[in-house]
């Protein structure tokens, strides 16, 4: 099957149209080879290449175009299929941007390509992307991040608090984990993650829950969270605790009972977040819409969790707008190499900031995805990388440090 790719890059250091050519030769013998065409676009520092040839060829050039110690940055924009090849010929057809004016680099992408029917013009997602990308190059649309190598984790603080092994078992232990600005170095929440009695996770808890107990469960165990908060002595910083949209509109006092809960425990309600996903497509949303506003008048702060996947969707924000929006770990993962996320998430981080609303990038585990991220705006992360949860205690954090200088 013909393959297409496309990917941009950036040079590690600048090209002269000579440095170009001692590239291209070889590149071409072996692209030839492997009967992979398309078309390169260059202007001295960044690459937008297409690819196109049989799926295997393509993917093995891909892959060691991405070992290259010439580029760096490499981002996959596009990978698809289609019914013949673009550019054809017998060679990458190589476009050098330096020679073109803003606006005119669709024109002549179009006039290099095969002109058979199928290929829909200007229209075609390849010609607008190669367009996009050629003209926005080196340009504000375009994020690239810091190169991580600038930068190493250290954990400076031992753990901060750990809750004494003698204290009675409670009927709902939580773990810890630290939502972080790492730049100035702050941990500016704590997520309070259930687990069972063995340890086990929030889906083996629930599952082994009689389905009619499920919500009461889930409200009820948020006193032993604000407890167990309590008696880490986290009382100066926000507290995040998940419930499903359900769990507070089942009951029609769930949302005094939390209130209650959280004055038992001598905390403020300005402290507390609830964090809700769409796990469970709203089937009230009258219901749902009241539980939140009662949540707002009590001062306790909204997320929306796991932004992005399942049902968490555009409506649900278009429909109420909450103080954080977690951005869900599929969208997070690999961002530094993936042009879809990338648009995507910066999307929704602009989209944050016409709104008011906090972005907090969730499950970061590589320092690569936070370089791209932390370049896009976002500034609150939570992940592996910084802090894995810990149960019944606050965990370590590790920060970054600049080893290298920008
Ligand atoms: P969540 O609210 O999105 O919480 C984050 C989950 O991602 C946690 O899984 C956490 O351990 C995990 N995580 C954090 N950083 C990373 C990372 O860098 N990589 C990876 N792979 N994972 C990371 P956990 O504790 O298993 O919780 C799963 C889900 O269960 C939570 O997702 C939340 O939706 C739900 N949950 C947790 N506690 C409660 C609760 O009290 N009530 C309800 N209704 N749901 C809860
Ligand atoms: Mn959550
Ligand atoms: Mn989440």
């Amino acid at each position: 099957m013909l393959s297409t790719l496309i990917y941009r890059s950036r040079a590690v250091t600048p090209m002269t149209a000579q440095d170009l050519t001692d590239l291209l030769t070889p590149a071409r013998a072996r692209n030839a080879a492997m009967q992979v065409t398309g078309i390169l676009l260059f202007d001295g520092v960044h690459f937008v290449q297409l690819l196109e040839g049989p799926d295997e060829a393509v993917n093995l050039i891909f892959d060691a175009i991405q070992r290259d110690d010439a580029h760096r940055n490499v981002v996959l924009l596009m990978r698809d299929h289609g019914p013949a090849r673009r550019f054809g010929g017998d060679a990458m057809a190589l476009l050098d941007l330096r020679e073109l004016g803003p606006q005119q680099v669709s024109s002549r992408i179009l006039a290099k390509m095969k002109q058979p029917p199928r290929w829909a013009g200007s229209d075609d997602r390849v010609v607008k992307i190669l367009g996009w990308y050629a003209d926005a190059r080196g340009t504000d649309p375009i994020v690239e991040g810091e190169e991580a190598a600038n930068w190493q984790l250290v954990a400076i603080d031992a753990p901060l608090a750990q809750e004494d092994p003698a204290a009675p078992a409670r009927p709902y232990p939580f773990a810890l984990q630290p939502i972080v600005n790492p730049l100035r170095r702050e941990i500016t929440s704590f997520e309070f993650l259930i687990r069972s009695q063995a340890g086990g996770s929030p889906e083996q808890l629930f599952a082994s829950l009689d389905p009619a107990d499920r919500y009461r469960v889930d409200l009820e165990s948020k006193a032993s969270a604000f407890e167990l908060a309590r008696r880490l002595g986290l009382t100066d910083v926000k507290l995040s605790v998940n419930l499903l949209p359900m769990s507070l509109i089942e009951d029609p006092s769930a949302v005094d009972r939390l209130v209650d809960q959280v004055a038992a425990c001598a905390l403020l309600p300005q402290h507390v977040i609830v964090e809700i996903t769409e796990q469970e497509a709203i089937e009230r949303p009258r219901a749902f819409r009241d539980a939140i506003e009662r949540l707002r008048r009590a001062g306790i702060g909204v997320a929306i969790d796991d932004f992005g996947a399942g049902y968490a969707g555009l409506s649900l924000l278009a429909e109420f707008q909450p103080d954080k929006l977690k951005i869900d770990r599929q969208l997070i993962q690999n961002v530094h190499q993936d042009g879809p996320r990338q648009a995507i998430v910066s999307g929704i981080a602009r989209a944050c900031c016409a709104m008011g609303i906090t972005p907090v990038a969730e499950g970061v585990e590589r320092v690569e995805e936070w370089c791209w991220l932390q370049a896009a705006g976002i500034e609150r992360f939570q992940g592996y990388l910084f802090a894995k949860p810990a149960l019944n205690g606050v965990p370590a954090v590790r920060w970054p440090e600049r080893i290298r200088p920008r």
